[in-house]
């Protein structure tokens, strides 16, 4: 199973279990909606040393201290943010 794959099962797992849904009933089309902040514990500082610039699913902004987006969770992400779905970058 490559990384990809990988990460992708981690944060439907997490999404899923996040929103009580199974995730045997998740199309990629529903996975591919954003989840609200509260849903995934999302907060603007990081939890111990992770945090959200260094997650794969972290999309920059103009400048490394520049809130960002994610590709999992809607809304600015600070890259000092952290939430359940982080997947720190291989
Ligand atoms: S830690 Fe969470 S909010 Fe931050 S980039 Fe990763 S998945 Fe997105």
């Amino acid at each position: 199973m490559n990384s990809s794959r990988r990460s992708f099962l981690k944060t439907a797992t997490l999404i899923a279990g996040a929103a009580a849904v199974p995730v045997t009933f998740m199309s990629r089309e529903a996975f591919a909606a954003k989840v609200a902040k509260a849903s995934m514990q999302y907060q603007d500082t990081p939890k111990g040393t992770a945090e959200c610039s260094t997650c794969m699913q972290y999309v920059p902004g103009k400048s490394a201290s520049a809130n960002g987006t994610c590709k999992v969770v809607e809304g600015s992400i600070s890259p000092k943010g952290w939430c359940l779905a982080y997947t720190a970058k291989s």
